[in-house]
């Protein structure tokens, strides 16, 4: 394919449209899928590189509107990263006969996208898990439910989004598309390293059985923790600062390279609806802030918003200015910085044990940034 590796963003689309099935999705060095094509089996149709979302940049879309929301059941929204928005909006589908596509951990707490049909599993998607979701054939499966007239709602990274929609081809009314503000994804390796890192630190095996929460908000919203349960009893929860998975995710040590030149940014979208924390909620909508969680929920076309209006009654609302709400966001709009430790990151985490990794990493960032400062400064005085 003529796509340069850095801005393959591992969507699927290629794999799952590939009528000889020729197109492996396969780890790189660093632990990202990116398609691997089998030239034995390949008759050079094109179709991979026809509806690749990179190589083919979607028509811009509408700038969405803006709210400020919080779901008004407590236990959901603290189970919730934010507001607790994406249960409203996954319980209207499947209480509508519809289906429900999210990222969830498998058996071997590995993040993959799975289909549910039952409220009950709705547990198995809520909460951000901050590792890239493997598509899998998500893509196929949902084709056939639409094809067969079914709702579905497809929830995931604007990336994601974008790989489905190229893959479907056409408009679906029975379509629900809902993504993310996001970061940046950190690939499943460096997250089963830190997982066999917290097991030798705790002496015990991480409990699989128990979903390990991103977003503990038990130590607050806006000062989360990552908690992992053990198969002793035993629990490890530290704030985002502290972790040290959070802080190589944080830092931009370990993001998917297509994740330093996003090509999702902005916020005209390809969604109906997209989903982010209202960081900054506490100076424009200061009665909206409990430190509970409170999502941002920007509606960019007439099937999200009316499917919003239809959830509206569950929620708090407050619709806002769109470029004020993401203020605080920079994630919205532009792509995180490829750190200058990363290479070593990267290089460390299969070398060394996960904190020195990190050690050596962010202090090496931080030296190298200043530096750059202030090299920047002299060449500005001189
Ligand atoms: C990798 C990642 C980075 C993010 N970065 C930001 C950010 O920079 N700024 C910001 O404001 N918000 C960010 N978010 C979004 C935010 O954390 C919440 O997910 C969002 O506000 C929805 O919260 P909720 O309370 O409505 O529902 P929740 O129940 O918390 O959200 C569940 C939703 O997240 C999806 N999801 C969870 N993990 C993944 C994954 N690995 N890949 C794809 N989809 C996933 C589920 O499918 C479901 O749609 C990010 C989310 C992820 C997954």
């Amino acid at each position: 394919m003529k796509i340069e590796k850095e801005k393959c963003t591992g969507c699927h689309a290629c794999y799952s449209i590939c009528p000889k099935h020729c197109i492996e999705m396969q780890a790189d060095n660093d632990g990202f899928l990116y398609p691997k094509i089998d030239r034995t089996i390949c008759i050079n149709c094109g179709r991979c590189e026809n509806i690749c979302p990179a190589l083919n940049k979607p028509a811009p879309q509408k700038i969405g509107q803006a709210y400020a929301c919080i779901n008004k059941n407590d236990e959901v929204r603290m189970q919730s990263s934010s507001g607790g928005v994406f249960t409203l909006i996954a319980e209207y589908v499947i209480n509508n006969g519809g289906a429900v596509f999210g990222a969830a951990f498998d058996e071997n707490l590995s993040v993959r996208h799975i289909m549910i049909e039952s409220v009950n599993d709705l547990g198995k998607l809520r909460g951000s898990k901050y590792v890239q979701s493997s598509i899998g054939n998500s893509y196929k499966e949902a084709k056939n439910l639409l094809e067969c007239g079914r709702i579905v709602l497809f929830s995931g990274t604007p990336c994601q989004i974008s790989g489905l929609l190229s893959y479907l081809g056409k408009e679906y009314s029975n379509l629900i598309t809902q993504d993310l503000i996001c970061h940046g994804v950190p690939p499943a390796s460096v997250w089963h390293k830190y997982l066999d890192w917290l097991a030798s630190v705790y002496s015990a095996a991480v409990d699989q059985r128990t979903a390990p929460s991103f977003r503990d908000k038990s130590t607050g919203w806006k000062s989360y923790s990552l908690s992992v349960s053990f198969t002793d009893g035993k629990k490890s929860a530290k704030t985002f600062s502290e972790d040290l998975f959070m802080r190589a995710f944080l830092n931009d040590l370990d993001l998917r390279p297509s994740c330093y030149c996003c090509p999702s940014k902005g916020i005209q979208r390809q969604s109906d609806i997209t989903l982010a924390d209202f960081w900054g909620i506490e100076n424009i909508v200061p009665e909206m802030f409990d430190n509970k969680g409170t999502s941002l929920v920007i509606v960019n076309s007439d099937k999200g918003k009316q499917l919003f209006d239809t959830i509206s009654p569950q929620m708090i609302i407050k619709e806002v200015d769109t470029q004020q709400a993401l203020i605080y966001n920079p994630a919205a709009y532009k792509s995180s910085v490829l750190s200058p430790a990363r290479e070593r990151f990267m290089y460390l985490i299969n070398e060394a044990d996960f904190e020195k990794a990190i050690r050596k990493s962010i202090n090496n960032s931080i030296i190298k940034r200043t530096l750059r400062k202030i090299k920047r400064i002299i060449e500005r005085v001189y």
